[in-house]
């Protein structure tokens, strides 16, 4: 396959060598062009952590690390690892392990908390938290939400991006606020799996096409992801690893020189304060 003339980032995926595709699934990546990935640690559950201690989840936190020192070296540019506490985890903590919200929420800003450490000292490049995308008590939600603000003031702290798991959303000014009220600028915060528009945080647009169209036309800011799950059990859930690559090489196809430097070059210096050109070997 023809190497492309650019860095090419996949800004959210995961993966999980021990039942999952793992590092066959980069190197498909890369094959087809991929450069650099972002990788966040699966949800605690799925690896068998199912504990109200924030302690607990370093061995999360310690996988994903691994998983993109690994992922590293089957790439021209290289990977990264984000770490959080997934949404979910409040409704799992609040309805299976009988925890209040109160208590819900001090576990998530203890999981964050340790996050943060890998941040500070180099073995993450950023957080990941939000609030849940499906309906939930208000109680819930308000925890939800000062979880979150809670991720924006460590993203203060130690300098870096957090990235949100939030409701399906074009406007997330709001959320964006309360990030910049706490000392980190709206464009540190991007939304995963976001469409082709949205105002406040930096969009990581789902490579569909229409989506990646819609903000490619806009010569805004914004990312490229997958959301790859690696997860055998359900392989067609989500876009393959390989989806980002193409649709650069659809994008560069159609004339959207500009919009790919802007996914995969200036957006990434600007969230993440990544340079993925000089850290491309190739
Ligand atoms: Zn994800």
């Amino acid at each position: 396959m023809d190497q492309l003339e650019t860095p090419v980032v996949d800004n959210h995926l995961h993966l999980d060598p021990e039942r999952g595709r793992g590092m066959e699934a980069v190197d498909e990546f890369a094959r087809f062009g991929g450069t650099h990935m972002l990788i966040v640690n699966q949800p605690s559950w799925k690896l068998g952590v199912d504990s109200t201690d924030p302690e607990d989840f370093r061995t999360v936190f310690e996988t994903t690390h691994q998983i993109a020192a690994e992922a590293t070296d089957y790439l021209d540019g290289r990977a990264w690892a984000i770490l959080g506490a997934h949404p979910g985890l409040i409704s799992r903590l609040t309805e299976d392990r009988g925890c209040s919200a109160a208590e819900a929420k001090a576990c998530m800003q203890g999981v964050l908390d340790i996050a943060a450490e890998y941040v500070d000292d180099g073995r993450a490049l950023g957080l990941k938290s939000g609030r849940p995308h499906y309906e939930v008590s208000e109680a819930v939600w308000a925890a939800s939400n000062d979880v979150m603000k809670h991720a924006f003031e460590l993203g203060a702290e130690v300098d870096c991006a957090v990235q949100l798991h939030t409701e399906a959303s074009e406007d997330l000014t709001e959320v964006a606020e309360w990030a910049e009220a706490r000392g980190l600028a709206a464009h540190r915060v991007v939304k995963h799996y976001a469409g082709g528009r949205l105002a406040g945080p930096t969009p990581s647009v789902m490579s569909n096409k229409d989506w990646i169209e819609t903000a490619a036309e806009s010569g805004e800011p914004f990312l490229m992801e997958t959301d790859f799950i690696d997860d055998p059990d359900r392989p067609g859930a989500v876009l393959g690893p390989k989806t980002v690559p193409r649709r650069v090489r659809w994008l560069a196809e159609k004339g959207y020189d500009e919009a790919i430097r802007i996914a995969h070059v200036e957006t990434p210096k600007q969230a993440y304060g990544i340079d993925t050109e000089s850290t491309l070997s190739r």
